[in-house]
């Protein structure tokens, strides 16, 4: 059974007053906050095991490089990986920027890039930079009526020589969760491989990269409830033994002289310079308290407050929801004739609400739905059901003061 009470205690900031009101924290989709045990695990690191790691003989730097490693091992348990196809970054967004870079050498001038039409920028614009780097095609994957992906139209496209396709497991926009272990086998059938974007999908239920199929996967931290700047970029072995470096310096070596060097092992050849260790710390530690509530409860919970929201959304008439897709998780986007979002998260905010407002780094997704920006609710499994009755009542509240 989800003790909500007792977990809530464990995010002493749900309990802060904002604005005169009860903090109302559903802008989890952005980051979400962090649990007191992994603050702890953070303060104990620096007062009692705090080194540079890798690099010293001393006792202190190897208990700091021991604890970085038992990190990885963390991290790849959770994924059912490798601690070898772990590679620390400091988010998402650099994962998938070095992965671009990383593949580049691989991409022949007219070969296709698939992305899906649903991508945040960080899951586009390092393929549009790299397409235009190497003279390959970019090509955008549709999306149906619902706000799901176009299987028809990836299939179609996937007929033309493609490299690599890369989609989001869950849409930070809409919610929809991808059919992964579907878009693995139908690019893998046409010789691309799969990159998935994470960021939002990691609390979805146990998350099997090796069943999920896809070569690689980037996700962050501060999604998990970790530090900030810690993130992390998974890739199959056989493939990061063959892929180009990208970031060269200290710690990622085996042999160097003047005039040329040698490599380390995968994975420390990918990360030059001192790693975010405490970062790493801090997602092993996040990790194993999300572990020990239970993967498949928060996703249940998580579940049931996004299907509560959109419920609740649909019965403000002046509402209009982006998306209805078959499958939604953690986040609900809505407009409202008349009404600027911004206006609307400034008086949510008024009565102590935390929503996004504007593009969420999907510009060219919510320009599709004839808007330029959108409101974004976002629940985690620490919210309420009260927290999101409490947010449709204020939408009700304020909608009619602001359409005047
Ligand atoms: N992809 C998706 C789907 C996201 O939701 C986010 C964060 N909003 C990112 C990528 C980028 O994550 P980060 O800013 O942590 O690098």
């Amino acid at each position: 059974m989800f003790d909500i009470a007792r977990i809530r205690a464990d995010f002493p900031i749900l309990n802060i007053q904002q604005n005169g009101r009860p903090l109302i924290y559903l802008d989890n989709a952005a980051t979400m906050q962090m649990p007191v045990p992994v603050q702890e695990r953070i303060l104990s690191h620096y007062q009692t095991e705090n080194a540079n790691v890798h690099r010293g003989v001393h006792t202190l730097s190897q208990a700091s490089t021991a604890h970085m490693e038992k990190a990885r091992h963390t991290v790849a348990q959770f994924i059912h990986a490798d601690d070898d196809e772990i590679i620390f970054t400091s988010g998402t967004t650099d994962s998938l920027n070095q992965l671009s870079r990383m593949l580049e050498s691989r991409v022949r001038p007219g070969q296709q890039i698939l992305v899906s039409a649903m991508e945040h920028h960080s899951n586009l614009i390092p393929w549009q930079e790299m397409s235009r780097r190497v003279g390959a095609k970019l090509r955008i994957i549709p999306l149906d009526s619902r706000g799901d992906l176009d299987r028809d139209a990836l299939r179609q496209l996937l007929r033309d020589s493609t490299t690599l396709v890369s989609v989001a497991w869950v849409s930070n926009v809409l919610g929809t969760v991808n059919p992964i272990r579907e878009i693995a086998a139908l690019a893998h059938d046409a010789g691309a491989l799969l990159v998935v974007d994470a960021a939002q999908g990691m609390k979805l239920g146990p998350t099997d990269a090796v069943s999920l199929d896809c070569d690689f996967m980037a996700f962050s931290g501060h999604k998990l409830g970790a530090l900030t700047g810690i993130g992390v970029l998974y890739g199959k072995k056989d493939i990061l033994d063959m892929m180009s470096l990208v970031c060269f310096g200290g710690g990622m070596v085996g042999n160097v002289s003047y005039l040329s060097s040698t490599w380390g092992a995968v994975p420390q050849r990918f990360e030059a310079g001192t790693p975010n260790y405490v970062g790493a710390i801090s997602l092993g530690a996040a990790i194993a308290y999300l572990s020990s509530l239970g993967i498949p409860e928060i996703a249940r919970q998580e579940r049931q407050l996004t299907e509560l929201l959109q419920q609740e959304l649909l019965s403000v008439p002046e509402v209009e929801i982006l998306g209805s897709p078959q499958h939604r998780s953690g986040a609900v986007s809505f407009w409202v004739h008349g009404v600027h979002p911004f206006d609307l998260g400034v008086m949510l905010d008024a009565l102590g609400i935390a929503v996004r407002t504007g593009h969420m780094c999907a510009q060219p997704l919510v320009e599709q739905y004839g808007v330029s920006s959108v409101v974004r609710i976002s629940p985690a499994f620490y919210n309420t059901q009260e927290e999101i009755k409490a947010c449709i009542a204020a939408l009700k509240r304020v909608i009619p003061m602001l359409k005047g």
